[in-house]
């Protein structure tokens, strides 16, 4: 998946690039930026002294020593004064910059901690968005996978109001999974005496709507139609091209390839979520590509109900899709 947001400890991760939040001196400093220096030796504060130091929103690159990766990118975040100092500019540019330094080293994978989001003060929810809208940009012209590293969950969360508005509708909608509304009125049926006579000699049919007729007829239609072929007449539909359709969705272009090229594929869950979202599909129709799948949205699985959500809202975000699954410790879409 090009963008992937994880928990962990940066200096853990296996990658071509770690990026570091350093400070203008790149002599070594706390939070992720002592963590790095203490992972990777002494080595990188000998390199790191060669520098001459880093403006804000610019990067440099040394090597690695100890650490997994090739590289170490530097970059200064800005400091947050009042969200009007030009914070977000140059927020944008550490990472602009540290993007263009990987992949001039030709860097496939690069990991990031939320720059600035520490001492340096930068609203960890909107430090994160920053982080997500620039690589999110750069990832439709390039081919990589980059890794937002999370530290601690507790300095992750989503809006407060939208956290308590999906914790609210999973709630109801866990509810509402124990309410077969047809048993229910069998259940009001035989607590009344009248009824429960006719109960008792003919089963109650069940009223239910039934979808209207060309809606099956249609369904009927494209019973045979595999995944992927129901993927790729979207993609039709809704006048999208495949890389416009994939790079939304979060989608790497190889796993994309695989769908494309063999008409019987079967996705996982989360990347047939992520074409559907991708899609801006109705729920209704979201339900029909994941049955291609063999998959269906269910009332009783955290996952689903915050799919549902978005989806109901039409909230067709990947990326902020993922942010609400990964407060809620679900897996992400494309993952
Ligand atoms: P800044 O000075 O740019 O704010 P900090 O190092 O203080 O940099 O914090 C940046 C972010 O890095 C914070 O969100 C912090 O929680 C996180 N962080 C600290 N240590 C690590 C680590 N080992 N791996 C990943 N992220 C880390």
């Amino acid at each position: 998946m090009p963008l992937e947001i994880v928990r962990n400890d940066i200096t853990k991760m296996k990658v071509d690039a770690i990026v570091n939040a350093a400070n203008s001196s790149l002599l070594g400093g706390g939070g992720v930026d002592g963590a790095i220096h203490r992972a990777a030796g002494d080595g990188l504060l000998a390199e790191c002294r060669k520098l001459g130091g880093c403006k804000t929103g610019e990067a440099k690159i040394t090597g690695a020593y100890r650490l997994s990766a090739k590289y170490v990118i530097h970059t200064v975040g800005p400091v947050y004064v009042d969200g009007r100092s030009n914070e977000r500019e140059l927020l944008e540019s550490c990472y602009r910059n540290s993007l263009a330094m990987a992949k001039k080293k030709g860097c496939k994978t690069v990991a990031f901690p939320l720059i600035s989001s520490g001492v340096y003060g930068y609203p960890k929810d909107q430090a994160l968005k920053v982080a997500v809208d620039v690589i999110g940009d750069f990832l439709l012209g390039n081919e990589m996978t980059v890794y937002i590293v999370i530290f601690d969950k507790a300095s992750f969360m989503i809006g407060e109001k939208l956290f308590s508005d999906i914790a609210q509708y999973i709630d109801d909608n866990y509810a509402e999974e124990h309410t077969d509304h047809c048993r229910e009125r069998m259940r009001m049926n035989r607590a009344m005496p009248f009824a429960s006579e006719a109960l008792d000699s003919a089963p109650m049919p069940c009223q239910c709507p039934m979808p209207p007729e060309d809606e099956l007829s249609a369904k009927l239609k494209r019973m045979d139609e595999s995944f992927s072929q129901m993927l790729l007449r979207k993609i039709d539909e809704k006048g999208m091209t495949d890389a416009q359709c994939y790079k939304k969705a979060n989608i790497d272009r190889k796993l994309f390839s695989k769908i494309r090229s063999d008409v019987n594929y079967k996705p996982s869950k989360p990347t047939a979520i992520a074409f559907a979202i991708s899609l801006e599909l109705s729920l209704t129709e979201t339900e029909d590509m994941l049955k291609k799948a063999g998959f269906a949205l269910s009332r009783s699985n955290k996952f689903d109900i915050i799919i549902e959500y978005f989806i109901s809202r039409g909230i067709y975000d990947v990326f902020e899709i993922n942010k609400a699954l990964f407060a809620f410790d679900q897996s992400l879409l494309g993952a």
